[in-house]
């Protein structure tokens, strides 16, 4: 969880956590579903499905859109989901504030942005982003009691410019296409929302109502920057002394291989250095002169 500036950044495993300890007073009876359209991931600058714009610059870069060309108080929407499956929190547009996303039908409602462009032929969703939706929905659901339909889970596309509720994407007197002609693979219509996308929230709110762990976990890997766990550092520091061990016993095995006569073999290089050329040998040479010695001096060892 990181905040700045006018937003807070959540990893998806965050999210569920964050949200049930948020104090909502205000009544809410559905959820909305947008994409942004822009930004998209085009200007998010995607790279084998890795944006490598930063995330916070592209939330302030739609705040600013808000306030300062649409002439709004604070950030249209409450949540903004990523293509990495991060969710922006807008700490300008609290919960408890109703959102500025559907003219005239905004009262009640929790604003939700999906970063991208799901028109037919433009973005094609990620799969963690495609999960995250179907949780995000989920967790929303399980805290603010919204049922899981088209009723109450309703598509920008359903409204006319003027607000009034259509009840479908009907082309010409929608608004907008928004969450795209093509958003989930399926479409912006009810039937499109009835295919994929309302039954698998309604599945990821019973997986979370009843407990049981996800198919395909939703917590983010550790990425290589993140500090090391106490266990982790432990077992550096347990790596390291077998590493620094071994390297000292070569060393000495090293040392060993060519060595000044060692004291317990004086007497017998004394005895033979007549015979000896050089004063250094390996360990296995001066033990060898040692027995030699003993034998020719009739000295045996007592057991
Ligand atoms: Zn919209």
């Amino acid at each position: 969880m990181i905040q700045k500036g006018n937003f807070l950044l959540l990893e998806l495993s965050e999210f569920r956590s964050w949200l049930q300890k948020q104090k909502v007073t205000r009544s809410i009876k559905g959820l909305q579903v947008h994409h942004t359209g822009a930004p998209n991931y085009t200007t998010r600058k995607m790279v084998n499905g890795i944006a490598q714009q930063d995330h916070f610059k592209c939330l302030e870069g739609m705040r600013d859109f808000h306030i300062n060309t649409n002439k709004w108080k604070a950030t249209g929407q409450h949540l903004t989901l990523f293509e990495d499956g991060k969710v922006g929190v807008s700490l300008d547009r609290d919960l408890n504030m109703t959102p500025a996303c559907i003219y005239n039908n905004n009262a009640g409602y929790v604003g939700i942005e999906i970063i991208g462009c799901f028109d037919k032929g433009v973005d094609t969703m990620t799969t963690i982003q495609r999960e995250a939706t179907v949780h995000l929905y989920a967790a929303l659901c399980e805290k603010f009691y919204v049922p899981v339909n088209t009723d109450k889970i309703v598509y920008h596309a359903w409204y006319s410019a003027s607000g009034t509720k259509l009840g479908d994407y009907l082309p010409g007197r929608s608004s907008k296409a928004c969450p795209g002609t093509a958003f989930f693979g399926d479409g912006n219509t009810v039937a499109a929302a009835n295919k994929n996308f309302i039954p698998q929230v309604k599945a990821e709110l019973d997986r979370l109502r009843s407990n049981t762990p996800s198919a395909t976990p939703i917590e983010i890997k550790p990425k290589d920057d993140e500090p090391m766990t106490d266990a982790e550092k432990q077992q550096m520091a347990t790596l390291e002394k077998t590493v620094k061990q071994q390297a000292d016993w070569i060393k000495a095995e090293k040392a060993k291989a060519n060595m000044e006569c060692p004291s317990w073999a004086k007497p017998a290089y004394d005895y033979y250095k007549d015979y000896i050329s050089d004063t250094t040998g390996s360990y296995d040479f001066w033990r060898q002169l040692v027995i030699n010695y003993r034998k020719d001096n009739g000295i045996k060892v007592s057991k």
